[in-house]
């Protein structure tokens, strides 16, 4: 077992591209860029709540840094710094780390976002994380900007990564290739950074779903105090494919409301090459009411809308 200090050096210990003084010192000095906003925003992420004890340390690592980064997409704001605390149990940390920062690294430079600090102690293990973007003034996407007549759109294939947990815990069998899709979906998402910043100009209100979607999509309802009406198209009838697509966490799609047309998103969804689909709009109705309809306009809602730490 090396010592902390030692640990800190090995694993989480790397140059750095945009940071005056990073890991090492007291404290980590930046210089954000002159007349931008900083967005910052933190995530835990604790053994068998958020990931199960078995999860391959190399996945857990992106997807520990992958699901702020989403953070900073759903804002519409440029990743640039992250801090790491970790608590990790004295056995079997060394092989164990040697993935897990590999994975984080791996998201890390993806994105090009300096690793500036944290924190290191012993105990069952946890993960958390601050990641600090930049914004351009007055443009960061909120949750509170949805009005009545904005389209509600999602990006990529919802529903993926809940598929996927569902194969691995055995309640169900996905054939190839949908399999390798969802696994991926589940252990390696893709923070849509690029939408994000896309968006600034686009989007009314955004919000990564990381609850499932119609949870997700209620904090933009309850936050721009307005109501939606969905209508997805290819919705599954039943079963879990639908619970997977409406209720599943762990997406990191963005959700975004927008008042352009439909021609101006496909073009981004074309130049980004992400399907990006329109769900529903924003109506006038009760704040927070969500009503889902059949291709037949047959309410169709469901009772649970998503995951919930205390529900
Ligand atoms: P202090 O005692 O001043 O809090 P530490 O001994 O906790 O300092 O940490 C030493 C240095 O290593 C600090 O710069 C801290 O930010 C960094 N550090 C500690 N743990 C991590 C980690 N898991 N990831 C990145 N940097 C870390
Ligand atoms: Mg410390």
């Amino acid at each position: 077992m090396p010592s902390e200090f030692a640990l800190i050096d090995r694993y989480f210990k790397r140059p750095t591209r945009h940071t005056l003084l990073g890991v090492g010192d007291d404290g980590a000095l930046i210089a954000p860029t002159s007349g931008c906003e900083l967005v910052i925003s933190t995530d835990m992420l604790v053994e068998g709540t958020h990931f199960l004890a078995d999860t391959d340390p190399e996945a857990l690592g992106w997807k520990c840094l992958a699901v702020n980064v989403s953070d900073m997409a759903a804002m519409g704001a440029l990743p640039r710094w992250v801090t790491l605390g970790i608590t990790v149990p004295p056995a079997p940390t060394f092989g164990w780390l040697d993935g897990f920062s590999r994975g984080f690294f791996a998201c890390a430079n993806e994105f090009g976002i300096d690793l500036i600090g944290g924190d290191t102690t012993r105990g069952p293990r946890a993960f958390c994380v601050t990641i600090l973007g930049e914004a351009e003034p007055g443009k960061a996407l909120r949750r509170s900007g949805a009005r009545v007549g904005d389209g509600i759109w999602i990006s990529g294939r919802p529903g993926c990564a809940a598929l996927g947990l569902a194969h691995v815990q055995g309640r169900i069998e996905l054939p190839e290739p949908r399999l390798a899709d969802c696994l991926a979906a589940l252990h390696r998402p893709q923070p849509r950074v690029a939408l994000g910043l896309a968006l600034r100009s686009l989007a009314t209100a955004a919000i990564d779903v990381s609850d499932g979607l119609l949870a997700d999509l209620g904090h933009i309802l309850e936050q721009s105090a307005v109501a939606a009406r969905l209508q997805i198209p290819d919705l599954p009838a039943a079963g879990l494919e639908r619970d997977c697509l409406l209720a599943g966490g762990d997406d990191y799609e963005l959700l975004f409301t927008a008042a352009v047309s439909g021609p101006r998103i496909a073009a981004l969804a074309a130049d980004l090459q992400l399907p990006l689909t329109r769900i529903g709009e924003i109506v006038a109705a009760a704040p927070g009411e969500l009503v889902l309809v059949d291709a037949d306009g047959k309410d169709i809602t469901p009772a649970r809308r998503g995951f919930d730490h205390f529900g």
